[in-house]
């Protein structure tokens, strides 16, 4: 709207939006009664997602002024609402009654009849989640940031027109600016989602009945998260995945086969290799046209339910960008320079609407490194350091390169790998599965990969995150002293297989 004023960048909004300039056909919209316009804040932040509230946060530390926008009506985006937050409660939830169900009896506990109750279930997961969305709230008070909640829309370069939750219009002006919208479910072509029979995974945080058939289009991580939720509760579960492994690109193919047969045996039914040609609604199952990702003889699959995780797009809906002359990549991504910067210095872009993986804790970091970028003019990422993780049970973490990669680039490299079931602590827990794998330069020792299935591997990862953010060498890691006896004695060991020999296997 503003734009067609032709506004100079450094214009205010307060000059800006004196009636008196503004052509006739603008000027009745802005007369509206119930506009109301704010004072410049040193910082404007669209989306309160973890990307966002971090640096509200964080801003408010720093001393800024600052205001950060949500349409959600509360805090926490994604991830706290309907993302990493419910999907781990349920997680959590499900393991514990699969484990009573089918893992106690030889551990000497004998229980009675066990049932689910899922409404139950779900509350438990939606009190999680309001507790940290209310502390969001509470930190933003701690911190002086002004919360405003409704939808923003870019109206200048500096202005931003809020669509008040609780009705009318608010005009917030920033100095400096950063968009925070996050992502959301990528639709599969020709299957209407309804959130209730074909569902993404805001759905599957939320089914009021346990299905009995599930199909789930996607082995990613979400896909495998919340299909181990249902096939632990009771669904039967089949996941068609297009590539030849499960996990995703990122995970490496050792740990990926090894994941796949754990979850096979647990339960879940795999089709990798596969693609969904086309689904029908319309009858009492949902029918799933699949085949053979190169081509072939043509199945149906009868499903429940099924959950689209085929990944997850940013979201820049409704933002106005064309008001200021922002464009997306072909992914949908913002571009940014390597200060978050858009080709608007003081518009900057983080978390999932930019590029870099989707993760809340890549979000997060950006969220403090931007303000510092804003503040003092320097701020750390280090993208070769972010750590994945699958919750399922066991876990699978992993951070660095994996060995296709690695092999890729031509590196010379070495591995090494040690088994929980080498363990003391993993066989005290009688939890066995899995094991830990370092890859190595051949040449320095510098660690390029960790790669963990087995319990607690979003736990263990930690380690080798912080190895590789430091440039540990394996016998960094394997001479320095684990307490035993802990899981985390296995990356010890693994380690000290990467440059000589484990002692215990
Ligand atoms: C089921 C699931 C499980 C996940 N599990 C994990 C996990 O275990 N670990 C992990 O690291 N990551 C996980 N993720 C990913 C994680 O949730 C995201 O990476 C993270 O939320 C990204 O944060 P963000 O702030 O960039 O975006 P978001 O969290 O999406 O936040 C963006 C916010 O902006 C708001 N917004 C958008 N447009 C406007 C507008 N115009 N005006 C005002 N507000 C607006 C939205 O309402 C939203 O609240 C999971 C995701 C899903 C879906």
């Amino acid at each position: 709207m503003l734009r067609s004023l032709q506004l100079p960048r450094a214009a205010t909004a307060r000059s800006a939006f004196k009636q008196s300039s503004l052509p006739s056909v603008i000027a009745p919209r802005l007369r509206r009664s119930y506009a109301t316009e704010s004072e410049e804040k040193d910082l404007v932040i669209i989306g309160g997602g973890v990307a966002g509230y971090v640096a509200a946060i964080k801003a408010g530390q720093e001393g800024l002024k600052v205001t950060c926008i949500e349409k959600r009506g509360t805090l926490g985006g994604t991830c706290l609402n309907v993302g990493c937050i419910p999907s781990k409660a349920l997680l959590n939830n499900s393991h514990l009654y699969h484990q009573i169900l089918h893992d106690t009896k030889n551990r000497g506990i004998e229980v009675g009849d066990v049932k689910i109750n899922l409404e139950q279930l779900m509350k438990s997961k939606d009190t999680a989640v309001s507790g940290l969305t209310k502390g969001v709230e509470f930190l933003f008070k701690k911190n002086n940031v002004e919360y405003i909640k409704g939808t923003a829309s870019f109206a200048g370069e500096h202005e931003i027109t809020v669509n008040l939750t609780e009705g009318g219009e608010k005009t917030v002006v920033g100095k400096n600016i950063i968009i925070a919208t996050g992502s959301e479910a990528t639709p599969f072509p020709g299957l209407e989602i309804d959130e209730k029979r074909i569902i993404t995974s805001t759905g599957a945080i939320a089914l009021t009945k346990v299905p009995e058939s599930m199909v789930v289009i996607g082995g990613g991580i979400i896909g495998l998260e919340m299909g181990s939720v249902w096939s632990r509760l009771g669904s039967k579960v089949t996941v068609v995945e297009f590539l030849g492994q499960i996990g995703g690109p990122g995970m490496d193919a050792e740990v990926a086969k090894a994941a796949q047969k754990v979850l096979k045996k647990q339960g879940i039914d795999f089709k990798l290799s596969t693609k969904v040609m086309g689904g029908d609604a319309s009858g009492e199952k949902v029918k799933l046209q699949v085949e053979a990702a190169k081509g072939g003889k043509e199945e149906t699959l009868d499903a429940d339910v099924v959950l689209v995780a085929i990944g997850r797009r940013p979201y820049t809906a409704g933002l106005g960008l064309e008001n200021i002359g922002l464009e997306t990549d072909d992914k949908g991504r913002l571009v940014i320079d390597s200060e978050y910067r858009t080709k608007i210095p003081h518009i900057r872009v983080i978390g999932d609407c930019t590029f870099g993986p989707m993760l809340a804790h890549k979000a997060e970091e950006e969220g403090v490194a931007v303000v510092e970028y804003i503040k003092k003019g320097y701020g750390h990422v280090n993208y070769g350091a972010i750590p994945s993780v699958m919750y399922t049970h066991p876990e699978v973490a992993w951070v660095g390169q994996n060995e296709q990669e690695v092999k890729a680039s031509g590196v010379k490299y070495k591995v090494g790998n040690f088994p929980f079931t080498a363990n003391s602590r993993a066989k005290t827990n009688l939890d066995t599965e899995g094991f830990v794998k370092i890859i190595a330069d051949a040449e320095t020792d510098r660690i390029l990969g960790v790669h963990i299935i087995g319990a607690s591997a979003g736990e263990l990862i930690a380690e080798g995150t912080l190895a590789i953010e430091y440039g540990a060498s394996s016998e960094d890691v394997g001479r320095t002293s684990h307490a035993h006896p802990t899981l985390s004695e296995a990356f010890k060991e693994a380690a000290m297989a990467t440059y000589g020999k484990a002692i215990h296997f």
